[in-house]
Parts: C-alpha cells; sequence; structure tokens
C-alpha cells in the first residue's frame, strides 16, 4: 500500500493546465484567469448622485429649513448643461451626472416640492454629501485581478463594468464518464439473475459538474477487451480526462486493468485509505495528447471518495485553480467514531453542521461499508480518521466538508 499523499502527487505532477482561450464573460464564469486584467475604464465614469432627490449647493442649505427654486431636472441616462446657480436646485434621479455648479444632493426624502417651482430643504447637507466621485469604485489603470483568479458571478459583473467584453482563462474540461461491468443495468430493464443497477456514474457526472467541469457520459461498456478499448481510445482523442469506475481491483475479470495496461501508461495503486483502497492513473495516448484517466473502484463509495481524493484536486489543477482541495475544518465528533485498526486511513461519512460554539459538529450517517451509498448519499462531510481505534466522543477529527467548493 502506498499513502493517500503519494498516490495524489502522482497524479498531479502528471496534470497540467490547459491552454488559454478566450471567452466571452458570461462564458468564463467559473474558470480562471490566465492573466491579469487592468481597468480599461473608470467606474463610475462621470460624477453622479447616489440619492433620488435635489442637486444643490451645500453652501445654499446650510442652514435649512430653506427654499430654493427647482429649474431642472435630470433622469439616468440623461444629461443636463444647466449650470446650478446659487438658490437653485436640480430634481435628480439616483445615477444621472451631477450638473455643473451643484456640490452635493438631498434626497428627496429631506424636501418638500412646493406649488410654484420651489422646493423646500429641509436638511443641510455637506459639501459632497450623496455624490459619486469619478473612479470610486475602479481607477483606469489598475490592476482589477491577478491571475489565477476565479471568474466569480461578481466577478463577471465588474469585467462588465470596465467593459472587458472577453478574457483569457483556462478552458472548462470535457470529461468523459464510463461505467464497467457486465452486472450493470443502465436502461430501466428489468434485472436479470445477477445484475445490478448501475450508480457510479449517475453520481460522477454531476460530481464533474460540480466541479466546473462538462461531463461527458460514454455510458455502461461491457466486460469485453476489444469495445472497451475503442471507447478508451475515441474518448481520448475527443475529451480532456476519462474517468472510469469499476474493474482496478483484484478481480478476474478486469478488463478495464487488462486494456489500460496495454494501451496507456498506467500505475495501479493499492492506497491505504478506508474506503477507496484501489485506484489507478495514468495517461493514454492520442495523437500528440496525453489524456489523464483516473480508475476508480467499483464499488459506489469508494467511488466518490476516490473521486473526491485524487480526480476532482486533478481537474481543478488542470483549470488553473491554486486551490485544489475542499475546505478542511477540526469538527467535533459528539458520540465518537469508532473503528477498527488496519494500516488505513478511514474517510468517514458523517453529516454536519456548525453549533452555536462556533464549531462543526458531526455525526456517523450510519452504516459505512463501501457499497452502502444509500447512507453515504446523506453525509455532507468526510471525517479524516486516523488508523487506530477511532475518535472518542467529545473528541475532534480533521473533517473535509464536501458541501463547499
Ligand atoms: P469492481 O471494481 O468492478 O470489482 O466492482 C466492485 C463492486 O462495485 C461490485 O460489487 C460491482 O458490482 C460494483 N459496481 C461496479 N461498478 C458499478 C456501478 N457503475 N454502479 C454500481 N455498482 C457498481
Ligand atoms: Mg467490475
Amino acid at each position: 500500500m502506498i499513502s493517500e499523499q503519494e498516490a495524489r502527487q502522482y497524479v498531479l505532477d502528471r496534470c497540467s493546465v490547459g491552454k488559454v482561450v478566450e471567452l466571452p464573460i458570461g462564458e468564463a464564469v467559473g474558470c480562471v484567469l490566465a492573466a491579469a486584467v487592468v481597468a480599461a475604464e473608470d467606474v463610475p465614469p462621470f460624477v453622479n448622485t447616489a440619492v433620488d432627490g435635489y442637486a444643490v449647493r451645500a453652501a445654499d442649505v446650510a442652514d435649512a429649513p430653506v427654499r430654493l427654486s427647482v429649474v431642472g431636472e435630470v433622469a439616468a441616462g440623461g444629461f443636463t448643461d444647466r449650470v446650478l446657480g446659487t438658490g437653485e436646485a436640480i430634481r435628480i434621479m439616483t445615477g444621472a451626472p451631477m450638473p455643473t455648479g451643484a456640490d452635493a444632493a438631498v434626497m428627496v426624502e429631506d424636501t418638500e416640492r412646493l406649488d410654484g417651482g420651489g422646493v423646500l430643504v429641509k436638511k443641510a447637507v455637506q459639501h459632497g454629501a450623496s455624490v459619486r466621485g469619478v473612479g470610486e469604485d475602479v481607477r483606469v489603470g489598475t490592476e482589477l485581478f491577478a491571475a489565477g483568479t476565479v471568474v466569480r458571478p461578481a466577478v463577471a459583473g465588474v469585467l462588465a463594468s470596465v467593459n472587458a467584453r472577453r478574457v483569457g482563462v483556462y478552458p472548462r474540461l470535457n470529461v468523459a464518464v464510463l461505467s464497467t461491468g457486465d452486472e450493470l443495468v443502465d436502461d430501466g430493464s428489468a434485472l436479470h439473475p445477477g445484475q445490478i443497477r448501475e450508480s457510479n456514474k449517475t453520481m460522477l457526472l454531476p460530481l464533474i459538474a460540480q466541479a466546473g467541469c462538462e461531463p461527458i457520459d460514454l455510458g455502461v461498456v461491457r466486460d469485453d477487451e476489444a469495445k472497451l478499448e475503442a471507447v478508451l481510445r475515441t474518448a481520448a482523442s475527443s475529451f480532456d480526462a476519462i474517468i472510469t469506475s469499476g474493474g482496478v481491483s483484484m478481480g478476474e475479470y478486469d478488463v478495464v486493468k487488462a486494456v489500460l495496461s496495454r494501451i496507456a501508461d498506467m500505475r495501479w495503486m493499492q492506497i491505504s485509505i478506508k474506503p477507496a483502497k484501489p485506484f489507478a492513473f495514468g495517461l493514454l495516448t492520442a495523437g500528440d495528447r496525453r489524456v489523464p484517466v483516473f480508475g476508480l473502484p467499483g464499488n459506489p463509495v469508494s467511488s466518490m471518495v476516490s473521486f473526491e481524493l485524487f480526480a476532482r484536486p486533478a481537474l481543478r489543477k488542470m483549470m488553473g485553480h491554486t486551490d485544489l482541495d475542499r475546505p478542511t475544518v477540526l469538527a467535533v465528533a459528539d458520540d465518537g467514531l469508532p473503528r477498527r485498526p488496519d494500516g488505513r486511513t478511514a474517510y468517514m461519512r458523517v453529516a454536519g453542521a456548525f453549533g452555536a460554539d462556533g464549531r462543526y459538529h458531526v455525526a456517523s450517517v450510519g452504516a459505512q461499508g463501501s457499497h452502502q451509498l444509500a447512507a453515504t448519499s446523506l453525509a455532507d462531510a468526510l471525517a479524516i480518521v486516523p488508523d487506530g481505534n477511532g475518535i472518542e466522543p467529545g473528541g475532534s477529527v480533521a473533517t473535509l466538508l464536501l458541501s463547499i467548493a
């Protein structure tokens, strides 16, 4: 058996970032910026009002209440060339440019419209009150985002605000998924003796999507070497990574092992973790492409844990992320997490919540067998329980939060 660290490093060392692409902002959301973005424009681009109300000279309203004559109106998107004189006010809407001569805005709530074209300003305002200056949000020429920044929705909004219509990012990966095994049924038909329902790719496809990739469903491939080879070779020439499940352990009919050993540069691993001990990783060459292949174990819980620990960080690295892992917190195992020594680190599936003490409290979701996906499906975290007899009630345990990217 090798350590999880060794397996992880082996995988990460062989996965590199993709070629930079230029995408329209909307399509770049979720991707990582390949280069810094410098603001080409000021935001806001002109001096404007932060409130609906009246543009005034602060000196005129210092002794409020005062009466001013209303000499114009300007809406957002509008403009007035009327210069504001002493004793005058201009009705103005949020976002509208401040008229020349005005140096403050009074909220409409602090005014009263008078008959005969006047307004009563009931409150004094400071010079500059409710006025937004040019570049208060973004100054032209400043570096807005460093390379490596994830284009989150608000980042996309900022890019739009400075008219960066297209940005250079690392592309979203197209990741092919296939399940292997003669026993698997995925078309809803009646189960014949020895058959089971396919569940792994149904789970892996959305996990891949949640990791920010484009998942491609290659279906269930029978334990047939020629078929499997054809599917894998086609996948390698079309997609950025391939994820298989099943056939990587010690089974007699593990055609995945037979085929991948022959056509790809694979490493077959036994990792000192539980579940997900068997795992394979390698590179499949197709023309000038070397496509990572992740061979996840077939047991559904193992498949999930293996994806989380090895495939997900690698896919993130390929998409330019520097933060590869889910966050880990030191949680409290209120009822303890007992286990038996076996030379492996257990990734126990737990459900957790933050308590009034500010700490994350976890409890086992129940059945911890690698074939028992039903219990695991209710987990939102993996408690990392070191080899030994487990965690005492109330003890601390490092816990990987699955619900946070
Ligand atoms: P294997 O890794 O192929 O030896 O499979 C280990 C266990 O996982 C066996 O019980 C398989 O039937 C089961 N298994 C393999 N692939 C899947 C799948 N896609 N969905 C559900 N169970 C699976
Ligand atoms: Mg199998």
